[in-house]
């Protein structure tokens, strides 16, 4: 398999390319030449085949030019070793729970996934791969996780100091071993600047093999469409029929993910784009406009996203035509006090907790049912509920905390203070290798 540049599509390159660089050098966005149908043993079976299996039958599409099945069986043991269980609200609304992971987040799938995939890319070479990444919170913790332990591989963390909640802290602080963390006194900005500055320095680059683990990379992308599979497989035991996924989103790459899976020919009938305030796509759909704006902030954060990276990608694959974009895609948004509203009515009428980016998805899915009544409905619950206890303790009263992140909130946090100029930035670099 090769992959194109969605702003120069005749020049391809290997995987290899595609994953290590992550971001073309034109700016655009790396996508498979070809998507890849999935056999239709598959597609027909799935109820058959465990979670791993259809992992494992979607992956090799894109992999086996480079791994050999053996190989991206292993890859898939160990990035995918944890459920996406359907729960369901009502007869034709249900939740893919994508928080099973270690960070709690489906983050955990792409970093996991990437991380496996890099690791034996890299293997028996001379020279440490290093990852640098800039946080503001959620993807941080995930790729910290992924990489954990990966040999000749080391991950060095951005974070902005006091703008990540105490909990993510301890998830980009504790881990030891490959990870390193540094706690900037800036923004995230800040944070991403320097990263950026370090991918073009000369004399880091000397003594670094340096790649980024940021969330445009293709290898992020292609394991967040085995859960599609996977949901429709236990909605289809359950005898149901047409299914459309909603998806809370930031950056797109769930939603994007999904565009794919229905490429490979699973049967989606409509996809829902649900947006908090930063509503750039939603009006999109409506207008035909894509107007990128500045950020606002609010209480479903990890989709606080102005220009969502994805959407080139979004384009490509529809050809450039919103015509056809719109027949395929449903878009809205929501206030933070309807997502709080949100909240509290699916705790009081279905005894379930719901985050706040999974609650924009379930205003969503209701208003899409209301002009398309007895649709199946599936929301996809992109985070645990006690990532964001500041949001969510004010509604319900006190959740708690599962056990993996009660556990990590005991460990002693390990970070290297620095400031925004680079100058400090490239010495502490350069001065480990001396
Ligand atoms: C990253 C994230 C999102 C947004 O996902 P995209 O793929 O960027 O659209 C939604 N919810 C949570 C909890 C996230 O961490």
């Amino acid at each position: 398999m090769k992959f194109f540049s969605t702003k120069s599509p005749d020049t391809k390159v290997d995987l290899r390319t595609a994953v290590l660089q992550s971001l073309p050098p034109d700016n655009g966005l790396y996508m498979p030449e070809s998507i890849p149908a999935l056999p239709s043993n598959v597609l027909e079976n799935l109820e058959h085949l465990s979670f791993q299996d259809i992992a494992f039958a979607v992956a090799r599409q894109y992999l086996s030019d480079d791994f050999s099945d053996a190989e991206t069986l292993d890859l898939i043991d160990h990035a995918i070793n944890f459920p996406a269980p359907v729960k369901s609200l009502t007869e034709d609304l249900h939740v893919l729970e994508l928080w099973h992971g270690p960070s709690l987040a489906f983050k955990d799938f792409g970093a996991r996934f990437m991380a496996a995939v890099m690791s034996r890319l890299v293997e028996g070479e001379d020279q440490k791969l290093t990852i640098l990444v800039a946080t503001s919170g959620d993807t941080g913790g995930a790729v910290a996780a992924g990489f954990l332990g990966v040999p000749n591989v080391e991950v060095i963390i951005l974070y902005p100091k006091g703008k990540v909640s105490p909990l993510q802290e301890k998830q980009l602080t504790t881990l030891g071993q490959n990870i390193t963390a540094l706690e900037i006194d800036g923004t995230f900005d800040d944070c991403q600047a320097l990263v950026k500055t370090a991918f073009l320095d000369r004399d880091i680059n000397e003594q670094y093999q340096l790649s980024s683990a940021n969330s445009i990379n293709i290898t992020r992308l292609i394991p967040q469409s085995f859960y599609y599979f996977e949901a429709y497989k236990q909605l289809q035991t359950k005898g149901r029929g047409e299914v459309n996924f909603c998806i809370p989103s930031g950056n797109f790459g769930n939603l994007t993910a999904g565009l794919l899976a229905k490429r490979m020919g699973l049967p989606v009938n409509h996809f829902i784009a649900a947006t908090n305030a930063n509503d750039i796509v939603p009006v999109y759909l409506k207008s035909g406009e894509y107007t990128p704006r500045p950020s606002v902030q609010t209480i479903s954060n990890a989709m606080d996203v102005g220009n969502p990276s994805n959407f080139r990608r979004m384009e490509n694959l529809y050809g450039n035509q919103w015509e056809e974009m719109k027949q395929d895609i449903y878009g809205y948004a929501y206030t933070d006090d309807q997502t709080k509203d949100a909240v509290k009515e699916i705790h009081e009428k279905y005894q379930y907790i719901m985050d706040p980016h999974g609650a924009v998805g379930y205003l969503a899915a209701l208003e899409y049912q209301a002009t398309h009544p007895g649709e199946q409905v599936v929301i996809l619950e992109t985070a645990h509920p006690a990532k964001f206890l500041p949001v969510m303790n004010p509604i319900l009263g006190d959740i708690g905390v599962p056990n993996r992140l009660a556990e990590i909130s005991d460990r002693e946090k390990v970070a290297t203070p620095l400031n925004i100029d680079f100058e400090s930035f490239k010495n502490w670099l350069l001065s480990r290798k001396a």
